[in-house]
């Protein structure tokens, strides 16, 4: 057979680039409306949740606004779901739908060839790969780089972005930075597991957003000095053994002896690959240029899809609840049928 018919023969009609539940909800529209298609993932599937979220975090979402592809997701008591239920559910999802996905593909580069893109990936064994397709939906989140605070001793091995498990600081001492969501809850985690805690936010409380099962409680720990609170300041430096607080008012310094730092500051979106393929990215806004009908950036093709349209969220408004629709606008854009009408989006808490 001659390559130009292999090739058109193993050709997708879509390439969807990162296997978070927006791009599988992505891949199962354009399946069930015909369409030839695969996802191609670095992590495995669901890869953030699984490397962003510690063991047992339960989402704030309840489980029907969670839901994709038309499966509900059971939990255990009805409740909101953990990361292990939400990593379950969407390997279910992916084997009901009979979904192709490739985990553990990395794409370096995306090229445009004469009728198709061809995406050039990393798979985890080091070789390189490539495949091709028409259109190519970016869903690759927007939390692909860690924030940092770019100060002396955040390379050190004791300082982390990450909780990890929490039964790992029994018995040690432990600074958390920042006052939302992920540092509130890993501090109230690691006193339960039995570690001396003391956190620093430069705000002069917790914030107000903090889920309302965490706040409370980590409240009245402070309160009750069995979590030592350092509101106002600011981490300057750290070294083997200690942490240098800066006070934003009075602009004095304290010293903590501590164990482990965890930096839980938050996440940035990496926009790499959609600068890579030519994506406009709206200056001041740091996301990608799009029509909000269509969900097609101004490359013809290339469709983006989930948070990876919201860029760095300082204040989270773009989260998987509000992203569904995404899924079916790419979906009759690609088909040529009608756009659907959008469903109300709903303000979340931030995380
Ligand atoms: C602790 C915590 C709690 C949260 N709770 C909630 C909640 O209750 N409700 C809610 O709606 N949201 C919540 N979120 C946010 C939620 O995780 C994100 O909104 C969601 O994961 C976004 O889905 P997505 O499909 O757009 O992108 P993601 O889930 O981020 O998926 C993007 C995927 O793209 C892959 N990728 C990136 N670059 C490449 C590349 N070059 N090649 C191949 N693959 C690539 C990544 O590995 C990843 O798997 C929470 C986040 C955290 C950290």
């Amino acid at each position: 057979m001659p390559d130009s018919i292999l090739s058109f023969m193993s050709r997708f009609n879509t390439i969807i680039i990162g296997a978070g539940p927006i791009g599988i909800e992505t891949a199962s529209a354009l399946q069930k409306a015909g369409l030839k298609t695969c996802i191609v993932e670095a992590g495995p599937i669901g890869a953030t949740i699984a490397s962003q979220f510690p063991p047992d975090t339960r989402f704030f979402s309840s489980p029907d606004r969670l839901a994709i592809a038309g499966i509900a997701i059971p939990t255990r008591g009805q409740e909101k779901p953990t990361r292990e239920e939400y990593l379950a559910y969407l390997r279910s999802v992916v084997a009901t739908h009979e979904l192709d996905v490739r985990t553990f593909h990395e794409v370096q580069r995306i090229e445009r060839a004469e009728d198709c893109h061809r995406v050039e990936m990393h798979m985890r064994s080091g070789q390189l790969t490539t495949l091709e397709a028409t259109n190519i939906v970016i869903a690759t989140g927007g939390t692909g780089k860690v924030r940092t605070l770019d100060i002396p001793g955040e390379q050190l091995p004791h300082a982390s972005h990450d909780l990890g498990d929490p039964h790992q600081y029994h018995g040690r001492r432990v600074l958390v930075v920042g006052g939302r969501n992920s540092a509130c809850e890993a501090a109230l985690r690691c006193w339960r597991a039995g570690a001396e805690v003391h956190l620093s936010y430069r705000g002069s409380d917790l914030h107000e957003r903090v889920k309302y099962w965490i706040r409370p409680e980590l409240a009245a720990l402070i309160e009750e000095g069995h979590v030592h609170a350092h509101f106002n300041t600011n981490l300057v430096e750290i070294t083997p053994g200690t942490a240098m607080l800066q006070c934003i008012d009075t602009n004095t310094s304290i010293e903590l002896v501590v164990d482990d730092i965890l930096l839980l500051i938050g996440y940035e979106h990496d926009s790499a690959l959609l600068r890579n393929v030519g994506v406009t990215i709206l200056p001041g806004q740091g996301r990608p240029e799009y029509n909000e009908e269509t969900m097609q950036t101004n490359v013809p093709g290339v469709y983006v899809a989930g948070t990876a349209t919201a860029g760095t969220q300082e204040r989270f408004q773009v989260f998987i609840e509000n992203c569904h629709v995404h899924a079916h606008r790419i979906a009759a854009a690609i088909t040529g049928s009608s756009p659907p009408t959008d469903p109300g989006e709903r303000q979340l808490e931030e995380n």
